[in-house]
């Protein structure tokens, strides 16, 4: 089987065809510097960094370019109640936007391209826009006239007329037309600007995703990747705008990932449930929130809460355990640099699974699966009886294909003994709570002697890594692997 994607713009999986033999160029749409990045961007930059990977994996040449909007509407007013002129402020952004994919282990694009930067480029592609009869100027102002482009909605499944009637969009009464959209703003007093053709201004959002995108990797390229929301009026927008100027094909393939809640409540500031990056990093494991935010299909809607860390923090420690019984009989492991590591498998079983899930549409929860049963195997030839026959060189093998894997993922890059060394540092904060709960209700269990029950309590939190004693001070709970 060859690699399948699902797209969202014919909304079906897809065998996955290069247009050059061998490469791939993907763009992705990166964030707007005006706040703290939160844990929906994390799973956004995890999916695509997982993408990146296995694709190279793959024996895939893979360019890689992610933009930040470094001048927006979010980021002025923000600069206005900080005090700081916008390029302060978005610089102070990207740098903890780096942090915090270095904590993450999200490697860097290849290109990471800032809307600053190009102003030229965005500028050509509007002219050119305005010569071929899709866009307009008014007083200053440049507009993408959305009727004179024919396949306007079609990747986001939508009809004009529909748009127009379920739109709630304030009164423009420069546009011709209530879908058309801004290309170039006509500069307002204090604000960022730069001289155009149509006077000082600033680009519209959609427009320097056409530009950037299109500078780097052609005019027509592979994937266009991002969240979910973005479909429109984001990427409809910024297909019409390169398919009007360049008048061939945009991006083939558009990927898009799925929602993430928080404790089944949709993330926003109102609710007060946003969870920076930063945050969660004083809770969990970086490995632990990777592990977790590839733990369902990318374009699945995924639950972050307390009890799910909980049980990717077990699992985790479950396979570091394994790691480390084995790296006790057969020494550490050794990275090799060869970065097309999936690309030649030959009669490997494990290995042409594991690649079978993930060309599925990149179907990293079953690849997961896979690596799970993997321990099992693992920990059995461990366990095995006085281990009659030599083991180590079935054990190495083992671990070689299990880590192979799990680097396509960004998983297990650490040693055993340095994860560890951080998962007890970071642990007390998160699951003291429910684990607190969960001890109770055992000592309400006992009390009313329904043995059952408190035992069953015991068992759960043994499975999670959580071992109970009961002294007379009542009953504390430890680590497993402090054992
Ligand atoms: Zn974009």
């Amino acid at each position: 089987m060859s690699f399948t994607l699902y797209n969202s713009a014919s909304r079906k999986k897809e065998a996955f065809k290069p247009i050059k033999n061998g490469e791939i160029g993907i763009y992705v749409c990166g964030v707007t510097v005006y706040d703290l990045c939160h844990i929906g961007h994390a799973r956004s930059a995890i999916v695509f960094d997982v993408l990146v990977r296995y694709l190279r994996a793959r024996g895939f040449k893979v360019t890689y370019v992610r933009n930040f909007t470094d001048v927006d509407d979010k980021i002025i007013e923000r600069a206005k109640k900080t005090g700081e002129d916008t390029a302060t402020l978005a610089k102070r952004y990207i740098d903890t936007f780096y942090e915090d994919m270095l904590s993450l282990g999200v490697l860097d694009a290849d290109v990471e391209p800032k809307a600053t930067e190009h102003v030229d480029d965005i500028i050509d592609m509007v002219r050119s826009l305005i010569e071929k009869g899709f866009a307009y100027v008014v007083d200053g102002t440049v507009y993408f006239s959305v009727e004179k482009f024919d396949s306007y909605g079609q990747l986001s499944g939508r009809q004009l007329e529909e748009m127009v009637a379920g739109a709630r969009i304030a009164v423009d009464e420069k546009k011709k037309y209530p879908m058309d959209f801004v290309l170039w703003k006509g500069a307002k007093p204090g604000e960022p600007k730069w001289k155009s053709p149509w006077g000082d201004g600033r680009p519209g959002w959609h427009i320097e995703c056409s530009a950037m995108s299109c500078k780097y990797l052609g005019a027509n390229f592979d994937i266009h990747g991002g969240g979910r929301d973005l479909i429109f009026p984001h990427h409809e927008n910024e297909r019409a705008q390169a398919m009007a100027a360049n008048g061939v094909d945009f991006a083939n393939y558009w990927v898009h990932n799925g929602f993430l809640t928080v404790e089944a409540e949709k993330m926003s500031k109102s609710l007060g449930n946003f969870i920076t990056i930063q945050d969660a990093l004083t809770l969990y494991h970086p490995q632990e929130l990777r592990l977790f935010l590839l733990s369902k299909h990318y374009r699945s809607p995924l639950d972050f809460s307390r009890s799910a860390m909980l049980e990717t923090r077990s699992g985790l420690i479950r396979i570091y355990r394994t790691l480390q019984r084995a790296e006790e009989i057969i020494g550490p492991n050794k990275h090799d640099t060869n970065t097309a590591f999936l690309s030649d498998v030959g009669d490997n079983d494990f290995k042409n699974h594991f690649i079978h899930v993930m060309d599925d549409d990149l179907n990293t929860a079953a690849g997961l699966g896979l690596l799970f049963d993997k321990i099992r195997n693992i920990n059995k030839l461990l366990d095995s009886p006085a281990q009659k026959t030599d083991i180590t060189s079935q054990l190495a093998k083992e671990r070689k294909a299990l880590l192979e894997c799990s680097r396509a993922l960004g998983l297990l890059e650490c040693e055993p003994s340095y994860f560890f060394h951080n998962i007890i540092k970071a642990f007390p904060e998160v699951a003291t709570e429910e684990i607190k709960k969960m001890i109770k209700e055992r000592q309400e269990a006992r009390k009313t002697k329904d043995w059952a029950r408190a035992d069953s309590i015991r068992e759960e939190l043994f499975g999670k890594g959580i071992i109970l004693e009961d002294g007379p001070q009542g009953t504390s709970w430890r680590l497993r692997i402090e054992e």
